[in-house]
C-alpha cells in the first residue's frame, strides 16, 4: 500500500482533490508544486496511515518507513542537503494537516535535524551563527513540547528571565552567544523534568515527531474542536514532511500570512501580515507587532513600521502574482502562508479562507461579477447559518460614542455585556442569563468554550488573524483585538481604558467589532440591513429553490419581520398566544373555568372580536399569501390562575367563591398534560371554542379581502389528530360556521382544512386521513416528543449526556432525526399523496429552520417549510442549496 506522496521541484504524486487522504494542507501543497509555484520539498504521509495507527494499537504500517525513507532521499536530491549531514544539514519541519482545517488545535514541529553538531555546520553554511542557534533554541522547545511533553511555559520563563537580565525587548536582539547560553539552559531543565536528555539523532527526532503528530489527532484541544465543529474522529490526521526554508534568517528574511481578499469586509484587496527576521508562529502569536503586506493597507492602519511591499519589492511582486494565480485556479479566496528567505519567497501553505458572513456574500457576488464562478456557485459559497452573523444589530451611527479604547476590527457587529476576565467565568454568566464580554491578553483554543459564552470577545494583543479574531469570525461573534491603548490587570480583574479609566469585573461595555472601538456602557443599536451582496444572493437562492419558505407568526410584529426577510406566508399562527396578551389572558380564564356551555359562550363571545382584528391583521400584511392558523392547542391548564391572588381575581370577574374556583382548577389539573387534554381533543370536548376561533377566522377573511382587494385563503389546521374521526368531526363544526358566515357576509370565501401530523398514528394513517385532510403540516417538534417518547421540556438534561457519551450524535430536537421521525415523514408524504395526489404538504416545527433537516424536506418534496422569522433567510438559501 501507498502510505507516502512526495511532492517538490515543479511535480506532485498528489493533488488538491486527494485532501481525504493527504488531508488539506498536503493536498494543497502538492498542488501548489504541481503548478511551478515555490513550495519547499517534502512528502505526505496519508490519512490512512493515521487511521492504521489507532487501529493496529498504536504502530505504524509495514512499509512505512521505508517509503519515508525515499522520499526524504528525493528531498535530499532536490535540495542538495543530507538529514543528519555535519556539512550541509537538511532540517525538516513536521507538519499535521487533517481533512478539515483545524487552525492551532494540532501540532507542527519546526527546524527538525539540527544537534549540537549540525548546528554549527548550519551556521557555518548561512554564514550566520546567530541563525542557526536561534533555529536551535526554537527546535529544541518545540520538539520538548509537542513530542516530550514539557510545557512551553517554562521555556519562556527561561528566556523572559534572560532578556530581562540582558535588558532585551526582543527576541532578535539575542546573540549567537546569548542564544547558546539559553539553550544550555533548556537542555538541563529537559534533563531535570524528563530525567532524559533531549534527543541528538535526527532519525530519532524524526519518528518522534511523527507519531507526536498522529497523537495530537486525539489531543484534548482537537478532540473538543472537532466536537464543536461536527468532525468525525475517523478522518485521522496526514503528516507533512518537508524540507525547511529559513524567514529567521536576518534581514532580508520574513515570515507572514495573508488573504487574497479581506476575509473581514470581502474588498478585493490583498490583505496580510508578516514580519521580518522571524519564523512559523511568530506572526500570529504576537510576540512582536507584525507589518502590513501591501503599503496601502499599512497607510490605512496609520502604521510607521513599513510594509512587504516597501522593503522587499520584489518578493512582494512575486508573491501578488502567486496569489492572482492560485485565486484563479481554486475559484476562491485563499488563506496563504509564506516565507522569505533572503529575498527569496517561498509558499507553505494556501487553503481556501474563512471569511465573515458579510466577505462571504461580498466576495461570492463579485467574484460572480468577474465570472470567476457563476451564480448558482455563488449561492452555494453561502453557509445558510452563516447568516444569522448579519442579523447582528450595529451601533447607531447616530448616537455619540464614549470611546474608552480602540484596537483591530476583527469580526464585525456590536455586542454589549459584562466584563469578565475568564472563559469559565463566561461560561457561568451563561448558565445564568447574564451577557458577558469576555476579556483577554489573548486567547488560546483552551478559551474556546468561555468564547461560545460570551456576547462579545476583546483582547489587547494580537493581529486580524490571532487565534481569537480566527475563531470568533467563525462562530460569528463580535471581536475586537489588539486593543493595545487598553491594559488588562488579571491580579486585579480590572480593565484599564484610555486616560487610566479602570474597569472592573462586572462593569458593561460595548464594542464593536466593524469599528475596533470599545466604548463604555450600553449603547443605542441599529437592526442589519438586508438589502446589498445579501438581497443579490438571496435572489439568486429563491431562483434556485423548489420549496416555498414561510414563517411560524403570531403578531403582526412577527409577520412584518417575516415579511421583510422574505417569508411567503405564514406555516403556523399559533392562536393561544394571543390569548396571553394584556387582559385577554383573564376572558380566557373566565372561559375555561366556566362550568357551563353558557358561560364559555359568555367568554367566548368577548374573545371574538379580539381574534378577528388579529387574523384581519395578519391576512393585511401577507396580502393575498397563505396564512395558516392552528386551532387552540395547548392543554387548558397551561391558562389556568395559580397564585391565590390570581384565583381570587378571576373569581371575583366570574362572581364565583374562590373556594368553588379552587377545586374547579384543581378538577383540571392533569399529571401529564402534553399528552392530555389538548390540540382536537379540546375543540371535540368544547366545540364552540373551535366556532369562535372558526369565525373569527372567517369574519377577519371578509374584512382583509374588501380591504386589500386581494384575495385571502385561510387554511384552517387541526391539532393533535391521530383518527380520522377526530379531524371529521371538527371539520365538520369549521363547515357549519364557514356557511353561516359566507351567508351572513354574502361572500365566497375559499379555505382550506387539514390537519397537523405530529403523532405517530396519523404518519401511519395518513392515506385515511388525507381523505378529510387538504394538507397536512408536520409538527416535527411534537412528532419527535411523540415518536421517541420523550419530553421536549425535560429532555435537554439527558440529551447532553447522551451526546456526550456519543449514545446519540445529534439532539432530535434541533436536527430531525431522520432514520426515526424522518421515516415517519416519508411514509406520511407517500400515504398522502397516495389519496389527495396535490395534496399540500409543509413543516411548521423548530426543524423548518435547520439547514440540515431543510436538505431532509427536499429529499421527500415537501411544499414548503415554516420557521421563526429571524431564521427565514437561512431557510430561503438552505432550500436553494437542497434544490441545486
Ligand atoms: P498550522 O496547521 O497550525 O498552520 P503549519 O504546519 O502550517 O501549522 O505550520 C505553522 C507554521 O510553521 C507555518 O505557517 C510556517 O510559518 C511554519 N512552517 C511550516 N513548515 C515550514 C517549512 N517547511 N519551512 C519554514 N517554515 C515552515
Ligand atoms: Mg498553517
Ligand atoms: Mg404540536
Amino acid at each position: 500500500e501507498k502510505w507516502v506522496y512526495s511532492f517538490g521541484d515543479g511535480e506532485a504524486e498528489g493533488r488538491a482533490s486527494d485532501r481525504d487522504l493527504l488531508g488539506g494542507k498536503g493536498a494543497n501543497l502538492a498542488e501548489m508544486a504541481s503548478l511551478g509555484l515555490p513550495v519547499p520539498p517534502g512528502l505526505t504521509i496519508t490519512t490512512s496511515a493515521c487511521n492504521w495507527y489507532y487501529s493496529q494499537n498504536r504502530t505504524m504500517p509495514a512499509g512505512m518507513e521505508e517509503q519515508v525513507m525515499e522520499g526524504l532521499a528525493r528531498i535530499e536530491r532536490i535540495t542538495g542537503r543530507r538529514f543528519g549531514d555535519r556539512e550541509h544539514p537538511l532540517l525538516l519541519s513536521v507538519r499535521s494537516g487533517a481533512r478539515a482545517s483545524m487552525p492551532g488545535m494540532m501540532d507542527t514541529v519546526l527546524n527538525l535535524g539540527l544537534n549540537d553538531d549540525s548546528v554549527q555546520a548550519l551556521g557555518h553554511d548561512a554564514g550566520d551563527a546567530r541563525f542557526a542557534w536561534d533555529s536551535y533554541r526554537r527546535f529544541i522547545q518545540m520538539y520538548a513540547d509537542v513530542v516530550m511533553g514539557l510545557d512551553h511555559e517554562v521555556f519562556e520563563e527561561i528566556l523572559e528571565d534572560e532578556k530581562g537580565k540582558l535588558g532585551y525587548e526582543y527576541d532578535t536582539d539575542l546573540s549567537a552567544a546569548e542564544w547558546q547560553e539559553v539553550i544550555a539552559l533548556y537542555k538541563e531543565i529537559i534533563e531535570d523534568e524528563l530525567g532524559e536528555p533531549f534527543p541528538q539523532d535526527p532519525h530519532v527526532q524524526l519518528w518522534g515527531a511523527v507519531k507526536a503528530v498522529f497523537a495530537s489527532w486525539m489531543n484534548a484541544r482537537a478532540v473538543t474542536y472537532r466536537h464543536l465543529h461536527g468532525i468525525p474522529s475517523a478522518w485521522g490526521t496526514a503528516v507533512n514532511i518537508q524540507a525547511m526554508v529559513f524567514g529567521n534568517l536576518g534581514n532580508s528574511s520574513a515570515t507572514g500570512v495573508a488573504f487574497t481578499r479581506n476575509p473581514s469586509t470581502g474588498a478585493k484587496e490583498l490583505y496580510g501580515e508578516f514580519l521580518v527576521n522571524a519564523q512559523g508562529e511568530d506572526v500570529v502569536a504576537g510576540i512582536r507587532t507584525p507589518q502590513s503586506i501591501t503599503e496601502a493597507a499599512r497607510i490605512a492602519s496609520g502604521s510607521d513600521k513599513p510594509s512587504l511591499e516597501k522593503v522587499m519589492p520584489e518578493a512582494f511582486s512575486e508573491f501578488c502574482g502567486i496569489c492572482n494565480r492560485l485565486e484563479a485556479h481554486y475559484r476562491d479566496m485563499q488563506d496563504l502562508e509564506f516565507t522569505i528567505e533572503r529575498g527569496k519567497l517561498w509558499m507553505l501553505q494556501t487553503r481556501s479562507g474563512k471569511r465573515t458572513a458579510k466577505a462571504a456574500l461580498k466576495i461570492a457576488v463579485d467574484m460572480a461579477a468577474e465570472g470567476l464562478i457563476t451564480e448558482r456557485e455563488a449561492v452555494t459559497r453561502i453557509d445558510p447559518s452563516s447568516l444569522d452573523q448579519l442579523l447582528h444589530p450595529t451601533i447607531d451611527p447616530r448616537v455619540t460614542r464614549e470611546v474608552i479604547g480602540s484596537g483591530l476590527p476583527a469580526s464585525p457587529g456590536a455586542a454589549t455585556g459584562e466584563i469578565v476576565f475568564t472563559a469559565e467565568e463566561a461560561v457561568e454568566a451563561e448558565a445564568e442569563g447574564r451577557k458577558v464580554i469576555l476579556v483577554r491578553i489573548e486567547t488560546s483554543p483552551e478559551d474556546i468554550h468561555g468564547m461560545h459564552a460570551a456576547e462579545g470577545i476583546l483582547t489587547t494583543r494580537g493581529g486580524m488573524t490571532s487565534h481569537a479574531a480566527v475563531v470568533a469570525r467563525g462562530m460569528g461573534i463580535p471581536c475586537v483585538t489588539g486593543a493595545g491603548t487598553m491594559r488588562v490587570d488579571m491580579r486585579n480583574e480590572h480593565l484599564i481604558g484610555l486616560g487610566g479609566l479602570t474597569l472592573k469585573k462586572g462593569d458593561i461595555i460595548t464594542i464593536d467589532g466593524s469599528s475596533g472601538q470599545v466604548l463604555k456602557g450600553i449603547v443605542p443599536m441599529l437592526q442589519p440591513e438586508l438589502s446589498g451582496d445579501f438581497g443579490k444572493i438571496m435572489q439568486w437562492a429563491d431562483s434556485s429553490r423548489r420549496m416555498t419558505v414561510r414563517t411560524n407568526a403570531d403578531t403582526p410584529q412577527d409577520a412584518r419581520a417575516a415579511r421583510s426577510f422574505g417569508a411567503e406566508g405564514i406555516g403556523l399562527c399559533r392562536t393561544e398566544h394571543m390569548f396571553f396578551e394584556g387582559d385577554r389572558i383573564q376572558v380566557m380564564r373566565e372561559m375555561i373555568l366556566a362550568e357551563s356551555e353558557d358561560g364559555r359562550r359568555a367568554a367566548l363571545d368577548q374573545l371574538l372580536p379580539m381574534q378577528r382584528s388579529d387574523f384581519a391583521a395578519l391576512f393585511e400584511i401577507m396580502h393575498g399569501l397563505p396564512v395558516t392558523i392552528r386551532l387552540l392547542d395547548p392543554p387548558l391548564h397551561e391558562f389556568l390562575p395559580k397564585t391565590d391572588e390570581e384565583i381570587a381575581e378571576v373569581a371575583d370577574a366570574m362572581g364565583m367563591e374562590p373556594k368553588k374556583l379552587r377545586e374547579r382548577v384543581d378538577a383540571l389539573h392533569e399529571f401529564n398534560p402534553m399528552l392530555g387534554h389538548r390540540g382536537c381533543r379540546l375543540a371535540i370536548s368544547y366545540p364552540e371554542i373551535a366556532e369562535m376561533q372558526a369565525r373569527a377566522i372567517f369574519e377577519a377573511a371578509v374584512i382583509a379581502a374588501r380591504e386589500t382587494g386581494a384575495a385571502v385563503v385561510p387554511e384552517i389546521m387541526v391539532p393533535l389528530v391521530g383518527l380520522r374521526s377526530e379531524l371529521d368531526y371538527v371539520k365538520g363544526r369549521i363547515e357549519e360556521v364557514a356557511r353561516a358566515v359566507m351567508g351572513e357576509a354574502e361572500m365566497q370565501i375559499d379555505y382550506l382544512v387539514g390537519t397537523m401530523i405530529e403523532l405517530p398514528r396519523a404518519a401511519l394513517r395518513a392515506h385515511v386521513i388525507a381523505e378529510a385532510a387538504e394538507f397536512f403540516s408536520f409538527g416535527t417538534n411534537d412528532l419527535t416528543q411523540t415518536t421517541f417518547g420523550i419530553s421536549r421540556d425535560d429532555a435537554s438534561v439527558f440529551l447532553t449526556t447522551y451526546q456526550r457519551k456519543g449514545v446519540i450524535e445529534h439532539d432530535p430536537f434541533i436536527q430531525l432525526d431522520f432514520d426515526g421521525v424522518g421515516e415517519l415523514m416519508k411514509i406520511a408524504a407517500e400515504r398522502g399523496r397516495q389519496t389527495r395526489p396535490d395534496i399540500k404538504l409543509g413543516i411548521c416545527g423548530e426543524h423548518g429552520g435547520d439547514p440540515t433537516s431543510i436538505h431532509f424536506f427536499e429529499s421527500i418534496g415537501l411544499d414548503y417549510v415554516s420557521c421563526s422569522p429571524f431564521r427565514v433567510p437561512i431557510a430561503r438559501l438552505a432550500a436553494a442549496h437542497a434544490a441545486i
